[in-house]
């Protein structure tokens, strides 16, 4: 089998083996949640309830008319507490639904749905009324990904396997876990969409899957005959992202700017492709987080399925075990690209898989010292960039050059970051770089339609 891969990137650490090997477990005894109202990328979504309302796990409480949107639904059955503004995974406030647990067991679902006798158009409206988002990233609506226009037809549905970032594992055990789920969702994204060709990218660090992705292939093929292979990649970081996907699968390059439709190609993570298969042959709406606990500060590393909304703190010492002493930093997600937040006291969302309690060791900071044009960084991106002009671009406040470099081209990986000897925050400096340039855009785009 060969292994495909991508041009730059980095071998960080991959710290897999605290968690690899253990089981998802399914945590049932949260008593409250703080559900974020608006966990996917897109436009806001309005509240279905009120404070007092009885809801029940599954149900559907906050919603819009907005195409950019998905609806929310509530992870535990109990009564709404309040609806206001909680600290959030980004770090910023925002508004959330809390629901205090009547212990009840009760879970609402939408009527089974056959992919295959249904109509595209009511395939693509239980996708998104179930609730899916691109699970481990920006939490993208899964079903608009599935959605494209007329003129943009698909050739490859590609199940993103690589799960590239350290220490996470929760892609790796779903696969173990629930090969037909995921293998089924990716079969229902193929027929809606109607892609030729479906692959499973699979770092080989995870080679020990292939058997068990080619068994469930082979169980699907033999009642549907769908053109399905394993691609197996290099493992090397940041393979999971979307464009470094496309081209170490397909030899494709989805130009600036452009998107994976752009070159007939949807990629959907596997965690994502287990919950469209759910929603059509459970009638499960997402409900549920799908994570790895892990940091070598995190005593008891796991794989958890935990109501969406819980809070961090409420899983230390009912769920897992945290050395309080020695916790540097908490991640939420992995450590190359998650955000670290101020504490425990923030709630997990649909797409957060993982969170980290990393020590002193893991959490190691040092002092910023001078560029010294070693070129690595320029190396190690995977997007053909230049990080350390960009940082002079931003550092002079050029958002010009900025964006004429390809600022807005950076998938924010941290590759030239986690290579620079001179330990110049990098990443860092390019997130708020995007953000100022997205500000200023916007500004000059108020003042052209004024
Ligand atoms: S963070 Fe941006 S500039 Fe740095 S390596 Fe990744 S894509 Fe390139
Ligand atoms: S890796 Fe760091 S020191 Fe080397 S060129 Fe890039 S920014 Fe400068």
């Amino acid at each position: 089998m060969r292994k495909a891969t991508f041009k730059g990137g980095i071998h960080p650490p991959e710290n897999k083996e605290l968690s690899a090997h253990i089981p998802i477990e399914q945590v049932n005894s949260i008593k409250k949640v703080v559900i974020p109202l608006n966990q996917h990328f897109g436009a806001p979504i309005k509240p279905l309830v009120a404070v007092g309302d009885t809801v029940k796990r599954g149900q559907k409480i906050a919603d819009s008319q907005d195409r950019m949107t998905v609806p929310l639904h509530a992870s535990i059955s109990g009564t709404v507490k309040k609806i206001e503004a909680h600290l959030l995974v980004n770090n910023m406030e925002g508004p959330a639904i809390f629901i205090e647990s009547n212990d009840s067991n009760e879970e609402e679902f939408l009527p089974i749905l056959d992919p295959f006798a249904c109509s595209k158009d009511e395939a693509i409206a239980r996708i998104r009324e179930a609730g899916i988002i691109g699970i481990g990233g920006a939490g993208f609506p899964a079903y608009v990904k599935l959605a494209p226009p007329p003129d943009k037809p698909i050739e490859y549905v590609i199940a993103n396997a690589a799960e590239c970032e350290p220490y996470l594992t929760i892609d790796e055990r779903t696969m173990e876990e629930s090969p037909d789920d995921v293998v089924d969702g990716l079969t229902i994204a193929m027929h809606i969409v109607k892609a030729k060709h479906g692959i499973i990218g699979l770092e080989d660090n995870k080679q020990h899957l292939v058997p068990i992705l080619e068994k469930a292939i082979e169980r699907k093929n033999t009642s549907l005959g769908f053109d399905i292979k394993i691609v197996l990649l290099k493992t090397k970081y940041p393979q999971g992202g979307e464009k470094m996907l496309i081209t170490a699968v397909t030899g494709r390059e989805v130009p600036s700017g452009k998107l994976p439709m752009d070159v007939a190609c949807v990629v959907s993570n596997v965690g994502t492709l287990k919950a469209i298969s759910e929603a059509f042959r459970k009638g499960r709406t997402v409900v549920d987080t799908a994570l790895t606990v892990s940091g070598r500060a995190c005593s008891t590393p796991k794989n958890l399925f935990v109501p969406v909304g819980t809070v961090v703190q409420d899983l230390i010492g009912s769920v897992i075990e945290v050395k309080e002493n020695e916790v540097c930093r908490i991640v939420m997600g992995g450590p190359m690209m998650g955000p670290a937040v101020p504490s425990a006291v923030v709630p997990l969302q649909k797409n957060t898989s993982g969170v980290l309690f990393l020590n002193a060791d893991e959490a190691q900071h040092y002092a910023e010292g001078s560029c010294i044009r070693c070129g690595r960084c320029m190396r190690a991106c995977s997007c053909r960039l230049s990080p350390a002009l960009l940082n002079r671009a931003l550092s002079i406040n050029d958002l010009d050059e900025a964006v004429a470099i390809g600022v807005l081209d950076c998938i924010e990986c941290g590759s030239c970051s986690f290579v620079c000897p001179a330990h110049i925050q990098l990443v860092q400096r390019f997130r708020i770089g995007k953000q100022r340039v997205r500000i200023k855009m916007q500004k000059e785009a108020q003042r052209a339609t004024k």
